[in-house]
């Protein structure tokens, strides 16, 4: 078997891709077949920052890896799905990708196009060039072979399944926008859309819009209206951390980091929330309830992401934004929510959130939750499965966790890499049948 996969990677030292017809020409339906592609190194599913990550990281230890992305850029969750003012949440030096600093002039928090730029300039710093427009609909460990199998489709017709030893996932914990289902949807009147089609308060100037959910991007949505003079509302169905983003003359995240090398985390969150207090009042006040558990604890415990204020409870407390309790029902021009009231809306925007698809294509039942597409086992040991299975950025702690998984999956794929391919390739008993 070692000796097929010597030839096989011979033939690939010319050539990226070793390719061979399955179904030759194409079929009555116009289908073109589908091709199988062996992979000396890792396929990693998804080109935003982990895919890219992972992939410099692997090139740094001499280790090829091919790219699929279902669409046609890299990072296409900040190109293709984020509003325009959006910048980083945390300052540069949390979200940089290993080996690559933001560049000096780039603002603490650079914006949107800055951080895609970034990403543009690392993929070409590494000679990243991912296979766009590919969707990996289905992937499959073949434990008669030991290899993956990933099936990815291109247009309608044209399938391709890729071979390879390894698979790391890195499809992220924002792959499908979270819409929820509201009684009453068919009938409203208004525009309904989700934060992931919105791009700027222009096209709500001077109407009346509800968005729903008050995490960071409902929060900033509600804010870029206030900009372009349309009137929001904001439904807070749930208990809220909002904290300011800087403190004492630091990012609050990175005066957290600090403090926790010194302090147990529950004093840091006591004090998180007193200089919030002093900083912001009572939010409670508001309409934005506290949970009893401090942001830090609530963040590690369940992944939820405190809100980091950038003026939006300024305009909440001076009336600009108003907060409303949960929708009960949605009416032709109008909304009606628990407490009984019903009030007249142009627009909804839900800033639900995202979900992972991992359940929807990778056919495991081990490593990631069939109901959440999360990783099973706790950060930070949810970076390796069994069989040459990986995830990348799936740590609820943004981009610092995917360098943190990049380095290790690299480091890991690189001893096997090197190793006999007899040793690390188990259960092999015959080479891929095309
Ligand atoms: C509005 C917003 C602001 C944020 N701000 C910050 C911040 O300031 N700091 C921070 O650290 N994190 C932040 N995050 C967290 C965010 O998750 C990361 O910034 C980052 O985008 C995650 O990278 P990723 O590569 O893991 O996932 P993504 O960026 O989501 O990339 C996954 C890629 O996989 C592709 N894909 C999905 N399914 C398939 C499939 N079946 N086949 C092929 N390709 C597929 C997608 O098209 C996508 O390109 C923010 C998130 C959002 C939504």
């Amino acid at each position: 078997m070692s000796t097929y996969l010597r030839e096989l990677e011979g033939k690939l030292s010319n050539d990226p891709f070793f390719t061979e017809k399955m179904n030759g020409g194409g079929g009555v339906d116009g289908s073109v077949g589908m091709r199988r592609v062996w992979i000396p190194g890792p396929v990693i599913v998804g080109a935003g920052p982990s895919g890219l990550a992972a992939a410099a990281c692997l090139k740094q230890r001499g280790v090829p890896s091919v790219i699929l992305e279902r669409s046609n850029c890299i990072g296409s969750l900040w190109q293709l799905k984020t509003y325009d003012r959006l910048r980083l949440h945390l300052p540069k030096q949390f979200c940089e990708l290993p080996f690559m600093g933001f560049p000096v002039e780039f603002p603490t928090y650079p914006s949107k196009q800055q951080f895609v730029k970034y990403l543009e300039d690392y993929a070409e710093k590494f000679d990243i060039r991912p296979r766009f427009n590919e969707t990996v609909i289905e992937a499959e460990y073949d434990r008669t072979l030991g290899f993956w199998r990933v099936k990815s489709k291109r247009g309608r017709f044209e399938e391709t399944e890729y071979v390879s030893r390894w698979l790391i996932v890195a499809t992220g914990e924002n792959a499908e926008a979270v819409v929820p289902e509201l009684d009453g949807m068919d009938v409203f009147g208004g525009s309904i859309k989700h934060t992931s089609l919105y791009r700027s308060g222009e096209e709500f100037r001077g109407k009346k819009v509800l968005v729903v959910g008050c995490g960071n991007s409902g929060m900033e949505v509600c804010l870029d209206l206030c900009e372009h003079s349309a009137t929001p509302y904001l439904v807070v169905r749930d208990t809220v951390h909002v904290l300011p983003r800087e403190m004492l003359g630091r990012s609050t995240f990175g005066l957290s980091m600090w403090l926790l090398k010194w302090f147990p985390i529950r004093l840091v969150d006591a004090f998180l929330l007193m200089v919030s207090r002093f900083i912001l009042g009572d939010t409670a006040r508001f309409g934005l309830d506290r949970p009893i558990m401090g942001p830090l604890r609530l963040k590690n415990s369940s992944g939820k992401t405190p809100v980091l204020d950038v003026g939006t409870l300024a305009k909440i407390r001076s009336g600009h934004i108003k907060v409303r309790p949960s929708i009960k029902r949605l009416k032709r021009q109008a909304v009606e929510f628990v407490d009984g009231k019903t009030e007249r809306f142009d627009s909804i925007i839900l800033a639900t959130g995202y979900r992972s698809n991992v359940p929807s294509w990778l056919k495991e039942g081990e490593m990631f939750g069939k109901e959440d597409g999360m990783p099973r086992m706790p950060f930070p040991k949810g970076w390796k499965g069994e069989s040459g299975l990986y995830a990348v950025g799936f740590t609820k702690r943004g981009l610092l966790g995917t360098s943190m998984d990049a380095k290790r999956i690299a480091e890991d794929i690189e001893r096997c890499w090197k190793a006999d391919a007899k040793l690390c390739t188990p259960t092999m008993q015959s080479p891929p049948s095309t």
